[in-house]
């Protein structure tokens, strides 16, 4: 299978995919996650990203293309990429890439929430600054306070999530992104799922989708 989840910033792509990926044995590509991880690190990619990143704006096209188009080249298997496209360049790309490798996507999965969900979930939001693994302080809360129950890590949030970066990153969504959404369904790819209930429910509609 070869899909992308759309959707605005906290619709719960990562949450998703992460489950998904795992029981459907597909590669998770998450930009966000890549680009985090390269600032990070600190090497070229994440210097160049972070100023983007931090102020809740896009990073270029031609910089989360070559990412995924290197990321595509070494899978054999499918795949869930989340959190790209984000432009309706990217998405061409995207076609380009796949067109060129005998690909096509399965599915456009767009998990679609109202805003004020959004808005409580990223608040909300916490990240792992060792493994990056995502929680919720209600939601999804880790079992003790602060710390990664899967590796001991320290639990953060991240600078995009304070509440003024999260107003410019919903509006880079529906400005940049949203567009998508009548690309991939002219294509007669997309796939919605509400996605404002729990992640176990969310997790069960996208299967009925998918199916
Ligand atoms: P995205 O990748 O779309 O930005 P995430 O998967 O990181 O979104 O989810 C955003 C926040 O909301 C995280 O803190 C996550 O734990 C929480 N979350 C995700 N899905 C749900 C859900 N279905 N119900 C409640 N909270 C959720
Ligand atoms: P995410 O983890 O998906 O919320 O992404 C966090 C940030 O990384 C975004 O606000 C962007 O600055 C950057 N980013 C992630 N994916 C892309 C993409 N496909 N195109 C441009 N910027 C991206």
């Amino acid at each position: 299978m070869r899909l992308i989840f759309l959707g605005p910033p906290g619709a719960g792509k990562g949450t998703q995919a992460e489950l998904f990926t795992k029981e459907h044995r597909l590669a998770h590509i998450s930009t966000g996650d890549i680009l985090r991880d390269a600032v990070k690190r600190g090497t070229p990619l994440g210097l160049k990203a972070k100023q983007y990143m931090d102020s809740g704006a896009l990073v270029p096209d031609d910089v989360v293309v070559a990412i995924v188009a290197q990321k595509l080249a070494g899978i054999d298997g499918g795949f869930v990429l989340d959190g790209f496209p984000r432009t309706l360049a990217q998405a061409e790309a995207l076609d380009k890439i796949l067109d060129e490798s005998n690909g096509n996507l399965d599915a456009a999965v767009y998990l679609d929430v109202n805003e004020d969900t959004v808005v409580r979930r990223l608040s909300g939001r916490r990240i792992c600054r060792k493994c990056g693994a995502n929680y919720h302080v209600e939601n999804m809360p880790p079992h003790r306070e602060g710390v990664c129950d899967k590796c001991g890590g320290e639990l953060y949030q991240r600078e995009d999530d304070r509440p003024e970066v999260v107003r410019e990153r919903l509006e880079v969504y529906r400005r940049e992104t949203a567009p998508l959404i009548d690309y991939y369904r002219t294509r007669d790819l997309l796939r919605t799922v509400v996605a404002d209930p729990p992640p176990e429910e969310v997790m069960k509609e996208l299967g009925k989708v998918l199916a």
